[in-house]
């Protein structure tokens, strides 16, 4: 089904990365799934996903097909965003190493491929207060390491040694991990229900 009046519509960044598991996601939890590859793509969306993949060929990739102001002016207009892992790091104010930021939007600093070679693909269980009890499975694949998180950010959940691996700063949540790959859908159904809604915490 398509433009359905009541759904919200919810963006996928569909440069490069793992696209399809976040559409199935979005529309396990009510919304429309709309594949950005375009700046008209983003007309009219209730919110968009940065999805993982490779962050450096994403970043030249929102710059070839002309992204990056379209949608930084949705982000500074209130418009709700999810980065997860690649998606994170275009985030992040800053990046350890030296990368220029994308869309300095969250009050972090990230190191790429950060937990090193021996946990490059781990998984771990959760615990994210803000979705509830029961833990989160997360999947991480090659995953930021979040090296610092000032201020203006808060802290969803850590991983098991401490290091944070989810923030949540006005509309925009961020996760190191990979939550589209789970069949839990809770941190997608956060960010519907921030759509249409009052920043709870000012950006
Ligand atoms: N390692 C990737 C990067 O630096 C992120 C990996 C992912 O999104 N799964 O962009």
């Amino acid at each position: 089904m398509t433009d359905d009046p009541r759904r919200p519509r919810i963006g996928v960044l569909a440069v490069q990365g793992a696209v399809r598991p976040h559409v199935e996601a979005i529309r396990a939890v009510g919304g429309e799934p709309i594949e950005v590859r375009l700046p008209r793509d983003l007309v009219d969306l209730d919110a968009l996903i940065l999805p993982g993949g490779e962050s450096t060929t994403m970043r030249k990739l929102i710059d070839a097909y002309g992204l990056r102001e379209p949608i930084a002016s949705l982000a500074r207009g209130g418009t709700p965003l999810l980065g997860t892992c690649a998606g994170m790091i275009l985030l992040a104010e800053r990046i350890a190493d030296g990368d220029e930021p994308v869309f300095p939007l969250l009050d972090l600093e990230v190191r790429r491929n950060g937990y090193g070679r021996q946990l490059d693909s781990f998984e771990a269980d959760l615990d994210v207060p803000a979705l509830g009890e029961a833990p989160l499975h997360g999947v991480f694949i090659r995953a930021p390491f979040v090296t610092d998180v000032g201020p203006r950010a808060e802290v969803l959940a850590r991983d098991p040694d401490g290091t944070p691996v989810a923030v949540r700063q006005g509309r925009i949540l961020a996760t190191a991990f990979h939550p589209e790959l789970t069949d839990d859908t809770r941190l997608h159904r956060l960010l519907l229900e921030m759509v249409g809604r009052g920043a709870g915490h000012p950006a």
